[in-house]
């Protein structure tokens, strides 16, 4: 224990007096963290930071300070999740600046979240360049989300969507029976149309192309919704001679036209799968009118410095805040002309132009240099959101708060890392308190204090090993921090392995890479390293994938992991837009099968969970079936499924808890009074396998279901590889949407490796080392290295230099950001590559080898 922990209740001042805290795995932890200082959390992945950090001390600090602004909140406290903790005293008010576990589902971009584009449009607004004869324009007029600002032809989307014949029809060799309408849908509902159709007398077994004009633009473009009666199963000639008998019905259907079928369905269904499926029909396009700049002519008839402001949104912020920098400080040749004409228009232009540079500085250095105002946030990486918003509070002037951050350097390479670290030191000498998740050794070591939670995860963690300044860290045994951050362990390193082949690709384009050449070795680990921005999940996560799904005709998965909402809405959009520009060349015939081992959450609903994604709570529900009980009560494994009516509980249809919906607030879950939280009926629940029923076996974590399960190889061996990932502290039931990216990650992980060894595939990983400890990191390098020894491929993106050390192959990408990268500085085995000259990675890779 440090010697600064302070047992008696006396409040010490200046630090934060944690007494008895218990939230999740805590175990009763009593400790003392100061303000006005850069704290950071550390311990293996699961051990227990976060809900010190973020489940105590951030919630409690939002639970007083709700209680302190709203009376009305303070009525529903008996249903919002109280921290369980007995007491906290000297604590501010906080800000949490967290990762977002999955995509944002709000239409932002870089521009709103950061409130640059308002100081925009109010430059723009009152000291652009104008027409001559034209009046000056609100600030709002430059916005294409509000009636006064937005293009007519478009309403703002700056794309405009069309259905045509050749979108509807791909194939116009297939009759209407073949399905010719590809838009149409399936199924029922398909022959449904066709059987409409034949009743109206069309002729629904000649070709598609054969078919008279006139009738294939009604089919396809009609608004008229007429009802027939549908004689289902009836041949054509049965058809007519029905409708001249008079015969009655099967049923009478309603027609609707392709096209508006399709964009009914698109503007309406809450599906995100429906929604893709209807997007491919749908071509989009420019918008005619504004050229996809999304405003009215007037707006974009407005300069500065000779651009419109949707020019502007799209420069790199490097290049806007050097473009801004003469107007800020007042060197601009436009202020000694315009001075003497308009000396209002001139002090605007400086007050806002040194407010939006100032706001600027402190993005580029923070390495977000290389984004555009108009970029969507959620086509942004959680790292990169995460800064984003770290600069905006850098810039708002608040102090006395704590900001509560988690791991801000995911996603950064070594050589970004200062600039964060300056960031924080900002904050703090506004005299704020940060207290930091974090896993990078290069932030942990510049740490005014270090709370080190552990020994290991789940149960096994939960303690404070230490707190205090960080050399004393040095004396902790039980710390694996302490391993890593004095001892300087160095990976193992073997000698490289030689690759059976190469994927080589050429012609790549896509975001930042041009027409770029790129060969991967097969049948080796490869690290793909740069700066953030350089290129890397263009080349990889996007391009390479693309290409490989395509010549293996995999469609890329949605999933669940594309979720629903806006945020999947704009993806695809983009997705949409965006063409697929390089080939293959050689090296296809040594891939069999890819798989994205990504962090994006396993489901998004509390319905999935590591037991339902990894496939073994089927076993489970066998094995309850299989009971004498549920044999005798004719139970099937459906039964014990929360997702299946007949054996959950009704009351909470099998979720476990209940929204309470909150005016104002964001809802909050309690648990369901009629279940508890079980989520099954009573009857269910009488069901036993062994001792257990199939809620007790949910709440297990996977090592004690692994004693549980010992004799049951097929779940036992799916529970071994979730152990070997590092997730043995989970609990099978545990939500999807509590688990974190990079625990998301390794139970996919863990599925891909209980799958039997195959060989010739292909493993794509990008930053899997987020949220991972370098105790952590090590295990996972042995668990890629078996995918390799397996006779697969593995290609990471990655900053953690300790992993890119441990490959066969290194390629880097660079030198810089944006469009200052983008090409292949240096590849070649991470001993050769350490020693490459311009390599930003090169220093940091170095130390692995000396
Ligand atoms: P770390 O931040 O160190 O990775 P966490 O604080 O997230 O660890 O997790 C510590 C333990 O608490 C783990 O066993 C984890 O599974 C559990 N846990 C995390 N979030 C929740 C939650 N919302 N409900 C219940 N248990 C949780
Ligand atoms: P890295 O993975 O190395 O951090 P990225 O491949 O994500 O880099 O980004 C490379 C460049 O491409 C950056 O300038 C980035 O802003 C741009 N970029 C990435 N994704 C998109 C996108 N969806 N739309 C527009 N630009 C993008
Ligand atoms: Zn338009
Ligand atoms: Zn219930």
């Amino acid at each position: 224990r440090s010697s600064s922990s302070n047992n008696n209740n006396r409040p010490l001042p200046g630090f934060v007096q944690v007494r008895g805290a218990r939230e999740h795995n805590l175990k009763n932890v009593t400790l003392d963290i100061p303000r006005d200082a850069l704290v950071v959390f550390t311990g293996v992945s699961g051990s227990g930071k976060s809900s010190l950090a973020f489940g105590t001390l951030y919630a409690e600090a939002q639970r007083r300070y709700l209680e302190s602004v709203s009376p009305y909140a303070r009525r529903l406290f008996h249903q919002m999740p109280v921290p369980d903790v007995d007491d906290i005293t000297g604590l501010p008010p906080a800000v949490a600046l967290q990762q977002q576990r999955g995509s944002p589902t709000t239409r932002s971009s870089v521009g709103s979240v950061s409130t640059l584009s308002n100081s925009l449009r109010m430059l723009y607004s009152r000291a652009g360049d104008y027409p001559a004869g034209q009046q000056l324009l609100y600030a709002e007029s430059f916005s294409p989300n509000t009636p006064e600002g937005a293009c007519s032809e478009c309403h703002g989307l700056g794309r405009v969507y069309q259905v045509t014949e050749a979108s509807m029809v791909p194939d116009d060799t297939l009759t209407i029976r073949e399905r010719a309408v590809a838009a149409w849908p399936t199924a029922w509902h398909g022959q449904n149309l066709r059987d409409i159709l034949t009743t109206l007398g069309y002729d629904v077994d000649t070709p598609w192309r054969a078919l008279p004009k006139k009738d294939r633009d009604w089919i396809l473009f009609t608004d008229e919704q007429p009802t027939a009666p549908v004689y289902a199963g009836f041949t054509p000639g049965e058809v007519k001679e029905a409708l001249k008998r008079r015969a009655t019905p099967s049923y009478q259907g309603t027609f609707t036209g392709a096209r508006k079928y399709v964009l009914q369905t698109f503007a309406t269904t809450e599906s995100a799968s429906m929604k893709k499926r209807v997007a491919r029909y749908m071509v989009s396009s420019p918008c005619p009118l504004c050229k996809g700049k999304r405003l009215r002519r007037e707006s974009l008839s407005v300069t500065f410095a000779g651009l419109d402001i949707a020019e502007m949104g799209r420069l790199p912020l490097a290049r806007l805040a050097a473009l801004l920098r003469p107007h800020a400080d007042g060197s601009a040749a436009r202020n000694a002309r315009a001075a003497a004409l308009h000396p209002e228009k001139l002090i605007v232009t400086r007050r806002i132009a040194e407010d939006v540079v100032a706001r600027l500085n402190v993005l580029e250095d923070l390495g977000l240099g290389y984004l555009a105002l108009e970029r969507s946030t959620p086509t942004l990486s959680p790292g990169e959101l995460q800064r984003l918003r770290l600069a905006t509070q850098v810039r708002s002037n608040l102090f006395g708060v704590v900001y509560v951050l988690d791991e801000p350097s995911a996603g950064l390479h070594p050589a970004d890392t200062e600039a964060l670290l300056t960031a924080l030191a900002q904050l703090k000498a506004s005299g704020n308190s940060l207290f930091v998740v974090e896993h990078a050794l290069d932030v942990i070591a510049h740490a005014d204090w270090i709370v080190d939670v552990g020994p290991a995860a789940g149960e096994a963690g939960g303690h404070v090993l230490y707190s205090g300044p960080p050399a004393g860290l040095e004396q902790v045994e039980a710390s694996q921090t302490r391993r890593y951050l004095f001892a300087k362990d160095k990976p193992a390193l073997r000698q490289p392995r030689q690759p059976t082949d190469w994927l080589r690709l050429e012609g790549v384009t896509r975001n930042n890479l041009h027409r770029l050449d790129c060969a991967f070795p097969l049948g080796v680990l490869t690290g793909v390293t740069g700066v953030s921005g350089s290129g890397k999940s263009s080349l990889v996560s996007q391009v390479l994938v693309e290409l490989v799904a395509a010549a293996l005709g995999h469609e890329l998965e949605a999933g669940p992991d594309q979720g629903e909402g806006e945020g999947a809405g704009e993806a695809l959009e983009q997705a949409a837009q965006t063409p697929l520009e390089g080939r293959i060349v050689q090296g296809l015939a040594g891939i069999k099968r890819l798989v994205r081992v990504d962090q994006r959450p396993i489901g998004r609903t509390p319905r999935s969970n590591l037991a339902t994604y990894t496939g073994l709570f089927d076993h489970v529900r066998q094995l309850f079936a299989a009971t004498d009980t549920a044999r005798a009560r004719r139970y099937d494994a459906g039964r014990f499924s929360f997702n299946v009516a007949k054996g959950r509980c009704e009351h909470c249809a099998g979720e476990g808890f209940v929204m309470v919906e909150l005016l104002f607030l964001p809802s909050v879950y309690a648990p369901c009074p009629t279940c508890g939280g079980a989520r099954y009926n009573a009857n269910t629940l009488e069901v036993r396998y062994q001792d257990k029923n199939i809620a007790e076996v949910l709440a297990l974590n996977v090592d004690a279901a692994a004693r549980f399960f010992a004799h049951e190889s097929a779940v036992a061996r799916s529970l071994e590889m979730l152990r070997e990932v590092g997730l043995g502290y989970l609990r099978l039931g545990q939500p999807a949407t509590e688990l974190s990216g990079g625990e998301a990650q390794r139970i996919k992980l863990a599925t891909e490796l209980q799958r039997a060894a195959r060989g010739n595939m292909l493993y794509v990983l990008d930053e899997p080392s987020t949220g991972l400890h370098p105790a952590d990191v090590d295990k996972l390098v042995v668990q890629l290295d078996r995918l390799v020894e397996a006779g697969n491929t593995v290609i990471v993106v990655e900053h953690t230099m300790r992993i890119v050390a441990a490959c066969d192959w290194v390629i880097d990408i660079g030198p810089e950001a944006g469009e200052a990268g983008g090409k292949i500085v240096a590849c070649g085995p991470p001993r050769q590559l350490a020693r490459a000259s311009g390599s930003r990675s090169a220093p940091y890779l170095a130390r692995f080898f000396d």
